[in-house]
């Protein structure tokens, strides 16, 4: 055992107030992360509450104590006080205070120990103890080594399975990338566990309603630039389109993926005009790194094949920049 987990070990050796916060707009890693980490410690006999900056996407409702999420946009004060009240924070699937907002600064001037658990790239040193690998496929996948490293692994039931492997399926998009020989030897662990793997996929991939469908297919059909001699797709959704289609948080999870389901294809973006901020996300394939132009030039960042950012800027500015931005990336192709 490293030192580090030797602490740690010490640390929960007794009853403790525990935070566990994630990154905003929670994914199916952020959520999972978090609510595997709450069952385990609260089976310890720990109080654990969970906060997140942002809603969660109703998709991950099956998790356990999904309804227990406490969320900073809707109780501010709520959301701060767990933070100060803490005696431990576990921060998981980020890597710098900005990407909880506001909540940043009570992590920043909290006492409490903070543990970072996390497997984006450039982690800022902001906790206790590091438990950064960006190599892993998901954060639940650190949170289901750090439970075995901690000799916790007769601990893991199917509750905290269900939360892991959430993670797994959805930061691999179904086992399709970032994963390593330990991403498959956990969730067959799981299945061994009585995880049920074909439910979990069907509550994440099953479960669009009609508007998603018709959204996708205005997307692909009337919104997708390709940028053939660059190998790269975008599609952009204006105002607009988000009131034409009724679209809520969560609801355009997904779309930037199908771009990639083209053969010529390596890079894609999807742009979307927010009430104050210009969203992207891109994502790419192989050794093309989106991280690198999400943080230069859309303040941004996140993984090698699938960063994000977001700009204060007109829609069609940041569709200019965009498309600037790629050729300095990408080698013209002569097509
Ligand atoms: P998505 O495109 O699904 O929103 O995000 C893809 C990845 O990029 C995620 O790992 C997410 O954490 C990261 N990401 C998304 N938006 C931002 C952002 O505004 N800033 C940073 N630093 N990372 C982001
Ligand atoms: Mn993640």
């Amino acid at each position: 055992m490293t030192e580090e987990i030797l602490e740690i070990q010490s640390l929960l050796a007794i009853p403790k107030s525990i935070a566990i916060i994630a990154h905003r707009n929670p994914d199916g890693d952020a959520l999972g992360s978090s609510l595997a980490m709450q069952v385990y410690l609260e089976e310890k006999g720990h109080v654990v509450k969970v906060v997140m900056p942002s809603e969660s996407p109703q998709t991950f409702k099956y998790l356990p104590n999904f309804g227990r999420v406490t969320v900073f946009d809707l109780e501010h004060d709520k959301a701060r006080s767990i933070l100060d009240e803490a005696e431990i924070i576990f921060c998981l699937d980020f890597n710098g205070l900005d990407r909880v907002d506001k909540l940043g600064e009570n992590i920043q001037f909290s006492k409490a120990k903070k543990i970072l658990i996390d497997h984006h790239l450039d982690p800022e040193p902001f906790a206790d103890y590091i438990f950064s690998d960006t190599s892993a496929s998901s954060t639940c996948e650190l949170v289901y080594k750090f439970i075995v490293d901690l000799g916790d692994k007769g601990r893991i039931n199917q509750a905290i399975g269900k939360c892991v492997l959430t993670g797994l399926i959805t930061d691999t998009g179904s086992f399709k990338y970032a994963t390593t020989p330990y991403t498959y030897q956990i969730a067959s662990e799981l299945k061994q566990l009585g995880v049920n793997d074909t439910e979990i996929q069907g509550y994440i991939f099953n479960s669009l309603k009609e508007k998603h469908l018709r959204l996708l297919g205005h997307c692909l059909a009337n919104r997708m630039t390709i940028m053939p001699e660059y190998r790269t797709a975008y599609i952009y959704l204006n105002k607009q389109d988000y009131a034409d289609f009724n679209i809520v948080r969560g609801d355009t999870e997904g779309i930037v993926n199908h771009m990639l389901m083209m053969e010529n294809i390596d890079v894609a973006a999807f742009i979307t005009e927010q009430p104050t901020i210009i969203k992207l996300s891109l994502r790419s394939k192989g050794d093309i790194s989106v991280q690198k132009i999400a943080m230069k030039h859309f303040k941004g960042g996140g993984h090698k094949n699938a960063s994000g950012g977001a700009v204060y800027a007109k829609l069609e500015d940041v569709i200019d920049r965009f498309r600037n931005v790629i050729p300095k990336y990408l080698p013209k192709q002569t097509i």
